[in-house]
């Protein structure tokens, strides 16, 4: 089976076929480089994360290309602000951003373009629309597109010229208000580069035309952003790529993936509710965003609130708790390990036919979690080291595919910290045991005090319907 992709621009979901057999050119927005990342930036980034790290679990070799605007009137607001020059606010955001990603253990894009180091792509792209007569240079040395003259422009958002008329400012230069700037002139103070109309800047959307033809070709497979981007920034980006290399389509395939809100609402400084990714990791297991991100499908909103993050942590608990070892001396029936070896390729086959299916990480974690109780379940009927660690091994592989790296996490839970932590693991088994039994006798005295003093050595006991387990906290 292929994988199956929704494409923005058809509406429908479409099985990936690509350019070149087993390579996916990807091309995916990034972020303007002015202030702190936050959350948000990281969702999106964790989407296509997921998303390529699939395409290259399904054999795909992929090329990913992820832009930072480091030229824009809000780079260039800080830069005054802070009496700074505005590259070295953009550079000094640019690597925060890195920073961060690497954090969350996002995989790094093969290419990072910057806009002020592809001037030369931009302005060719520019002069290219020119000479075709798809832009005109205005009197005041703006640049301009004629929407109206581009037949397919709406296609993508399905939206209309008086929509588009209302995304750009009117500068009293333009031949018809639906007309966007794909290069600016000049004003005092600001960042400018020199070209056949004078100094000025480019507009946003050609960005990221230039860059992607330039490092990905003329055509791509796959064009990803949010969905806050699809009106004007992606129709433009069509309009001028399709129009400048006249070939089509641009992108084969266009992702949106949904927005993330706080406690159902936009997150926005000034409703007070803004999370930088300093903030979140600083409290929190970078994979706890991850693990909320692939609880939703990508095109949802993920909405962020105290609720879903506990939740996600105790997920991740659950997960990183299957990594304990086996009890010694294994008492378990043959039957027992067939049990086991069965949920694991299954998990497996189901993961797949769950990611298959346009990048379904809740069927794909729903899969890991089976995968879960069926471990736990061989622990508790006492099955032998070797058997049990072939399964976590197949379950540390399938959560890796999800970029969740449950080794990681578990050593730093210390659930899983090699001979002394087996002994450790061993030792709290033996213990909740004994609590549990005090509980079936409803000795609660007992049951509190084994739990309190577990609490003073700083050992969380957790009980959930499936039984007692235990956390290092603090
Ligand atoms: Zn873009």
């Amino acid at each position: 089976m292929s994988i199956r992709i929704y494409n923005s621009f058809s509406r429908q979901v479409e099985p990936l076929t690509t350019l070149e057999p087993q390579a996916v050119r990807l091309y995916v927005c990034g972020v303007t480089v002015y202030d702190q990342a936050h959350i948000g930036h990281a969702m999106s980034a964790l989407v296509f994360d997921t998303v390529r790290r699939y395409l290259e679990h399904r054999g795909y070799r992929v090329r990913h290309v992820v832009n930072f605007t480091d030229v824009d009137d809000k780079i260039i607001a800080r830069s005054l602000e802070a009496g700074v020059s505005a590259f070295e606010i953009a550079d000094r955001y640019a690597r925060d951003y890195l920073i961060g990603m690497e954090r969350l253990g996002v995989l790094p894009a093969t290419l990072y373009p910057r806009v002020s180091s592809e001037m030369p792509a931009i302005v060719a792209m520019v002069q290219d629309l020119v000479a075709k007569g798809q832009a005109y240079a205005a009197a005041n040395g703006d640049v301009y597109f004629r929407s109206r003259a581009f037949h397919d422009y709406g296609r993508l958002s399905g939206r209309s010229f008086e929509d588009a008329e209302s995304q750009e400012p009117e500068s009293g230069f333009k031949e018809d208000p639906a007309d966007f700037a794909l290069w600016k002139a000049a004003k005092p103070g600001e960042p400018a580069w020199e070209t056949p109309w004078g100094q000025g800047r480019p507009g946003w959307h050609i960005e990221c035309s230039a860059m992607a033809c330039r490092h990905l070709g003329e055509q791509i497979d796959i064009h990803g952003g949010g969905m806050d981007l699809l009106f004007p920034h992606h129709e433009n980006e069509i309009a001028q790529s399709e129009a400048a290399t006249g070939r089509r389509p641009f992108s084969r395939i266009w992702m949106h993936n949904g927005m993330l809100r706080v406690n159902g609402e936009k997150m926005s400084k000034s409703l007070g509710n803004f999370i930088t990714l300093d903030d979140f990791l600083a409290r929190y297991d970078p994979d706890v965003l991850r693990l909320l991100v692939l609880s939703s499908h990508y095109r949802k909103p993920v909405n962020y609130t105290d609720e879903a993050i506990a939740g996600s942590e105790k997920g991740l608990e659950r997960l990183w708790g299957a990594l304990r070892p086996a009890r010694p001396g294994a008492t378990a029936h043959p039957a027992d390990e067939e049990r086991l070896a069965v949920a694991a390729s299954q998990a497996c086959v189901e993961l797949e036919s769950a990611m298959d299916d346009d990048f379904g990480t809740p069927g794909a974690l729903a899969a890991l979690f089976g995968l879960v109780t069926e471990i736990n379940r061989a622990r508790d009927a006492g099955l032998g080291a070797e058997v049990l660690a072939a399964a976590q091994d197949t379950l540390v592989d399938l959560a890796m595919i999800l970029g969740l790296d449950l080794r990681r996490g578990a050593a730093a839970a210390g659930q899983d910290q090699g001979d002394a932590g087996d002994l450790v693991a061993g030792l709290m088994d033996l213990v909740l045991d004994l609590r549990a039994g005090a509980r079936a006798a409803r000795d609660w005295a007992t049951s509190d005090t084994i739990r309190d003093r577990l609490t003073a050595l700083g050992l969380e006991v957790v009980d959930t319907p499936d039984g007692s387990s235990w956390r290092q906290v603090g």
